[in-house]
């Protein structure tokens, strides 16, 4: 694989700016979390979002982007990333994934959480909480003096020591005036490898983890990504800026 390494270092107030755009990324997971729930459909939880987002005078970074019709991404199950809300319903023991994006004067957040719906069964359990780890993975190398790949190393070794995989055809990114900025960031790879990694880098760090094969497909939709043998997937992001004392969040309250 081929990484330029033309990353953009972000100023102290850039990363003001970036903080309160993921403020308002996370305050949209905040409403939307008490929402999930069997018969709520897809599409109102993308008009509460829109309509949140744009009371903070922000703009939904997804919608239009590339001719994307909605605010949130929402993938159910099998759907990896890129759903588009419908009227379809969630049900008891769906897992939903929801992927926020807004720009806020100029700044891009970017954040996914993926859900239980009511009772999951346990292999959903284990999905979740290993992708939401593994997220947590990838953001504990992300600091000053390790290499691009430590995090994406550290996301696929976690993951494939619990039997699951990680998408190879989307991967995580740099953010900041713009919503995908290099560096591309696999979540899989070799470690001490890429770009070193300095203060003032933004990335949004997202794996995604399928239980069954890591291949994917898109849908006749364009957009739905779903796993190529229909087992589930998940997918978490969060917004991160390197400090010089480790990775700060910035995509939480
Ligand atoms: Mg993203």
């Amino acid at each position: 694989m081929h990484i330029k390494t033309m990353i953009i270092i972000k100023s102290p107030r850039e990363i003001e700016h970036l903080k309160r755009s993921n403020a308002i990324v996370a305050e949209v997971f905040d409403k939307l979390k008490g929402m999930i729930a069997p018969g709520v459909t897809t599409k109102e939880l993308d008009q509460v979002a829109e309509e949140y987002i744009l009371s903070k005078r922000g703009r939904p970074a997804f919608k239009g982007y590339r001719g994307f019709p909605a605010t949130l991404c929402i993938s159910i199950n099998e759907e990896v990333v890129h759903g588009i809300p419908s009227q379809r319903r969630l049900k008891e023991g769906d897992l939903v994934s929801l992927d926020v994006g807004v720009n806020f004067l100029g700044y891009f957040g970017d954040a996914a959480i993926t859900y239980p719906v009511g009772e999951v069964d346990a292999e959903a359990k284990r999905l979740l909480e290993v992708t939401e780890k593994a997220l947590a993975m990838g953001i504990e190398k992300a600091k000053v003096g390790n290499r691009l790949f430590d995090i994406s190393y550290a996301i696929q070794s976690w993951v494939e020591s619990h039997g699951f995989s990680v998408v190879r055809d989307f991967v995580g990114h740099g953010i900041g005036k713009d919503l995908h900025e290099e560096p591309q960031i696999p979540n899989f790879g070799t470690p001490h490898q890429g770009p070193r990694l300095e203060k003032g880098m933004v990335f949004a760090l997202e794996p995604m983890v399928n239980e069954g094969t890591y291949e994917v497909r898109v849908l006749s939709d364009g957009w739905t990504v779903v796993t190529a043998d229909g087992k589930r997937s998940a997918h978490f992001e969060h917004t991160i800026a390197i400090t010089e004392d480790g990775a700060e969040i910035l995509s939480v309250l």
